[in-house]
C-alpha cells in the first residue's frame, strides 16, 4: 500500500517536473529582436546559451523566465540554435533547444563622403582606433549579470525627427564599409541625451570615430552606447536613472554634422536600439492588458551620417 503511494507520488512528480513550456522556434530579422519565453511549475533558473554568448533569462511573473534576444545586424540568415538548461525545485536540470529563424531585412545602401583625414589613418591614428576598439571590447566582454534595466527603453533624445539608418551598407568615399550599427536621431547641438534605461556607466570616453561616447550597461548582456557627445555629463561606474541627462549631444568623432548615434548591443549581437524600444513597449503594453500603440518614427533621410 505505501509502496504504491510512494510509487504514485514519484510518478506525480515526475510528470510535473516534465511539464514545461517554452518558445519552440521564433523567427527575428537582423538587427532586430524577439522575446522568449519558458514556464515551468518547478523551474528556479533558466539558463541559455547561442554560440558563445550567454543568453540571460530573467523571472517574469511566476514560473516564467523570459529573456531577449537579439540578431546581429550582419547574422548570417537560416537556423541558428539557442540552447536552455532548466533547472527545477530540487537540482534536476533538463534541456531543450529553440530554433531561432533569422531573417535577412532589406537595408539601404547610402554613398557618402568623408575628408580624406579619416580616411588616410596614419601610425597614431591606427593607434588610437586600436585603443578604441580595444576600449570597447574590454567592456563588452564583462557586463552586469544583473537584471538593471526596468520597462521600455526610451528614445534619448525627444525630438521627433530621426534618420531611419540602421543596418544601412554604407560606401564611403567610394568604398564599401562595414553596415551602420545604430540609428541616427536627430539632435541639434548641445541637446540633452537621456540614459534610455537604469543602467551603469561603464565607458566614459573620447575616441576617433565615436567622438565623445558614453556606454551604459543595463545588465543581462544589453548596452545602450551613445556617441558623437560635445559634454560627457555621467562618471564611469555611476548607476543611472531611465530618463537622467547623461550628455550633450554633439558633432565630435567622424561625423559631418551633429546628431545622436544611438546604439545597442544585445549578447554582443548589434540590434537596432529602436527595435528594442518597440519590443520594450508592446511588452509592457501587454503586461497591463492596454493595446500597444507602437509609434511611428518619422522617416527622414538627411545628408548628416557619422561613420559608426
Ligand atoms: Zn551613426
Amino acid at each position: 500500500m505505501l509502496l504504491t503511494l510512494l510509487a504514485a507520488a514519484t510518478m506525480a512528480y515526475g510528470a510535473e517536473a516534465a511539464k514545461v513550456g517554452w518558445t519552440k522556434s521564433t523567427e527575428v530579422f537582423q538587427g532586430e529582436v524577439v522575446e522568449i519565453k519558458v514556464s515551468g511549475n518547478d523551474l528556479i533558473a533558466v539558463e541559455g546559451r547561442m554560440g558563445k554568448e550567454k543568453i540571460y533569462f530573467f523571472p517574469k511573473g511566476s514560473h516564467v523566465f523570459t529573456a531577449l534576444v537579439g540578431a546581429d545586424v550582419e547574422a548570417k540568415p537560416g537556423l541558428a540554435k539557442l540552447f536552455l538548461t532548466l533547472t527545477s525545485y530540487g537540482g534536476a536540470e533538463q534541456r531543450r533547444e529553440i530554433a531561432l529563424k533569422v531573417k535577412a531585412k532589406a537595408f539601404h545602401t547610402e554613398s557618402f563622403s568623408v575628408p580624406p583625414s579619416f580616411d588616410q589613418m596614419s601610425p597614431e591614428t591606427l593607434e588610437e582606433v586600436r585603443r578604441e576598439q580595444a576600449a570597447f571590447a574590454r567592456v563588452f566582454a564583462a557586463p552586469v549579470r544583473d537584471r538593471l534595466w526596468e520597462g521600455p527603453f526610451l528614445r534619448p533624445v525627444t525630438h521627433e525627427a530621426s534618420a531611419a539608418s540602421f543596418g544601412s551598407r554604407r560606401i564611403i568615399n567610394g568604398m564599401p564599409r562595414s553596415p551602420h550599427s545604430g540609428t541616427d536621431l536627430a539632435a541639434p547641438m548641445g541637446t540633452e541625451v537621456m540614459a534610455s534605461n537604469h543602467g551603469r556607466v561603464v565607458l566614459v570616453g573620447n575616441f576617433f570615430f565615436a567622438g565623445g561616447s558614453i556606454v551604459l550597461d543595463h545588465g543581462g548582456g544589453l548596452f545602450t552606447m551613445y556617441f558623437h557627445l560635445s559634454e560627457l555629463k555621467a562618471e564611469e561606474g555611476a548607476m543611472v536613472k531611465k530618463g537622467d541627462v547623461i550628455a550633450l549631444s554633439g558633432a565630435t568623432g567622424r561625423v559631418t554634422g551633429p546628431h545622436l548615434h544611438w546604439g545597442a548591443r544585445l549578447a554582443n549581437a548589434r540590434v537596432d536600439p529602436l527595435a528594442l524600444v518597440n519590443k520594450t513597449s508592446n511588452e509592457s503594453a501587454q503586461a497591463q492588458g492596454a493595446k500597444s500603440v507602437p509609434s511611428k518614427m518619422e522617416i527622414e533621410h538627411g545628408t548628416e551620417r557619422s561613420a559608426q
